[in-house]
């Protein structure tokens, strides 16, 4: 029987290689043909069909002709996949066609046009520089999403067009679509890297259509020679606005510009996106991306830990890993409260210590408003919380503005935009600088660091 085959070729496979390579290459592999020593092996996508070629074809046929093939022939065969090919007649409509916007932005803007190219935004903006891949660790659950990623950072727009990326909160999809973003940066300075967030791209679709910038608004995107939009779940519903990106997304993809998005679940769970979209969405590759195990959980726990100058004892990383496996922003939560506790009372983190503090954590309310943070945020500094609140620009107004900012940021993992609301501002601009600024200070001015740390503190008591 095929499937009977396959089933002990996997089998043996399973045994030969690392578990987290046998998820990644073939976990979801199947028998398509069987005739003679003629088979074709289904894949899911073409990065695992070259990986399959070029790195396993020796094994798999080592493994059939174990199991009675003689001098088997594989061929490795995308499956699956609807609307993959690529048509035409849809493509590059005109952005807004109610708004009489020009269409041809794309084909003239090659590197000479630049300058040309009036820009409301710069091309780093939304990159943060504190993702990369070295910084990355990479284990079962994320390490197709890692290969695919860095394949696409050496040789953006070129074959594994568009990306999706879809997995649960908190486990890296950021983190390595930024990276994709900083190691093109790195490589070709002068690239057009755009990151956005789906809130911010809404956002800024509203005001561009209020404001008439309609044009700047489609320069800024279909100028892109990487568009990076992240969390693009939030386009269910959105109608017009998902017009907007279908056309970008067209143009840019016709003038093989590297399209990666994100999403907490795949195209099709993805409720009110329009058909086409979802088709655009898996012409290229689609990544599920998994909470790494727990290993890579203590890898990356000693990990974080080392970029903050402490050696975690393994038995504290292990305890860490072993009780926060919701996903990888709560075990950084844990890590760094622990970090901050220990810091605070100069202590080592012991196992003792992790266990006090992780203890108390877990009888911790779960749930602190934004409104709390502001509040014990202006209390701390003893303002008034509606200076806060207010337009005012007054420093010892300021600084507590942007270090409740930065809170709930770091505490709510907040969006930009949702933040500005949250302090009664529109721009959302306001809200990125300040929590980079407050990031960036923290790690020098020792007084404003026990301040953030005080006022996370008090939230939780
Ligand atoms: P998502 O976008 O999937 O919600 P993020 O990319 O924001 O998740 O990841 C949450 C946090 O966990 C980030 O601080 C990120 O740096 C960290 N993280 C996630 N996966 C890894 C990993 N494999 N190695 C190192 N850090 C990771
Ligand atoms: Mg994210």
């Amino acid at each position: 029987m095929q499937s009977g085959l396959w089933q002990a070729v996997l089998g043996e496979i399973e045994l030969s290689i690392s578990r987290g390579n046998f998820i990644t290459w073939f976990k979801n592999t199947t028998l398509l043909k069987h005739d003679g020593s003629d088979l074709v092996v289904g894949v899911p996508n073409v990065f695992i069909k070259q990986q399959l070629e070029r790195k396993y074809n020796l094994l798999v046929c080592e493994t059939l002709e174990k199991n009675g093939i003689e001098t088997p022939k594989v061929e490795y065969k995308i499956h699956a996949l609807a609307g993959k090919q690529k048509n035409s007649n849809e493509d590059a409509q005109p952005l807004l066609k109610t708004q009489q916007v020009p269409t041809a932005k794309v084909s003239p803007l090659g590197p000479e046009s630049r300058a040309s190219n009036k820009l409301a935004h710069s091309y780093r903006q939304g990159l943060n520089e504190r993702y990369t891949f070295e910084n990355f660790i990479v284990g079962s659950g994320n390490e197709l999403a890692h290969a695919a990623c860095q394949a696409i950072a050496q040789n953006p727009g070129s074959r594994y067009n568009p990306l999706f990326l879809y997995g649960g909160v908190g486990i890296g999809k950021t983190h390595l679509i930024q990276a994709v973003g900083n190691t093109v940066l790195a490589n070709k300075p002068d690239a057009r890297v755009v990151y956005v967030s789906t809130e911010q791209f809404v956002q800024e679709f509203v005001d561009a259509l209020r404001f008439k910038k309609n044009t700047a608004f489609a320069d800024h995107y279909r100028g892109a020679d990487v568009l990076i939009v992240d969390d693009v779940q939030f386009l269910a519903g959105k109608e017009k606005i998902q017009e907007e990106f279908f056309h970008t997304f067209n143009a840019l993809h016709q003038a093989n510009r590297q399209i990666i998005i994100s999403s907490d679940k795949p195209p099709k769970e993805i409720p009110t996106l329009e058909e086409r979209l979802r088709s655009r969405f898996v012409w290229g590759m689609s990544i599920d991306m998994q909470n790494p195990d727990f290993e890579t959980r203590c890898a990356i726990v000693q990990a974080k830990a080392h970029n903050h100058g402490v050696e975690l004892e393994h038995e504290v990383a292990e305890y860490l890993a072993n009780n926060v496996q919701t996903n990888i922003r709560e075990l950084e939560g844990a890590l760094n409260q622990l970090l901050a506790f220990c810091d605070m009372r100069g202590l080592t983190p012991t196992l003792a210590t992790t266990m006090s503090i992780l203890g108390t954590s877990a009888t911790r309310p779960k749930h602190i408003s934004a409104k709390q943070i502001i509040e014990k945020t202006a209390k701390y500094f003893q303002v008034d919380i509606n200076d806060i609140m207010s337009p005012k620009r007054d420093k010892d107004i300021v600084v507590p503005r942007q270090v409740a900012m930065y809170i709930l940021r770091s505490e709510l993992h907040l969006s930009f935009p949702k933040i500005a609301r949250e302090l009664g501002r529109k721009d959302h601009t306001t809200a990125i600088h300040s929590v980079e600024k407050i990031e960036k200070e923290i790690r020098t001015d020792d007084t404003l660091r026990s301040a953030v740390i005080e006022i996370k503190e008090r939230l939780h008591v």
